[in-house]
């Protein structure tokens, strides 16, 4: 799907969304419920940024710690069925959760005797996100 297609597909979303919250109430919590099916399902590709701009969700991110897959979970966090990826997690995330072979990751608080390890991540808000990615 080429980005203007994109576009108006992000477009008709919104102006379906406005249409639909003028309806009764009776009708348009369904209806929304509906919406918001069709926008996880896009999430699963590419998402809207903040200017509504359409953004790919990349598949190709290696983590420059370990080499491992790195998933963004930029769409998922703005998915609107997903109130726990949206508060939780990072908007990147290295998919190695071994501390022996991933030295991006840390324990809980520091603490080793936590027994809790986060794996490498990466918050859209760091500077430490890899430039060779091109985010
Ligand atoms: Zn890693």
């Amino acid at each position: 799907m080429d980005k203007g297609s994109k576009q108006e597909l992000s477009q008709a979303l919104f102006d379906m969304e406005t249409e639909i919250k003028l309806l009764d109430s009776s009708v348009s919590n369904n209806l929304l419920n509906y919406l918001n099916k069709v926008k996880s399902t896009i999430a699963n590709v590419f998402f809207f940024n903040d200017d509504g701009e359409a953004v790919d969700v990349r598949t190709d991110l290696k983590c420059p710690h370990c080499e491992s897959k790195v998933y963004d979970n930029r769409a998922k966090k703005r998915d609107p069925n997903d109130s726990y990826y949206k508060t939780k997690k990072p908007d990147f995330g290295c998919s190695n959760f071994e501390p022996e072979s991933c030295s991006g990751g840390t324990w809980k608080n520091n603490d080793i005797d936590s027994g809790v390890w986060f794996s490498a991540s990466w918050w859209l808000s760091s500077t430490k996100i890899p430039v060779e990615w091109n985010i």
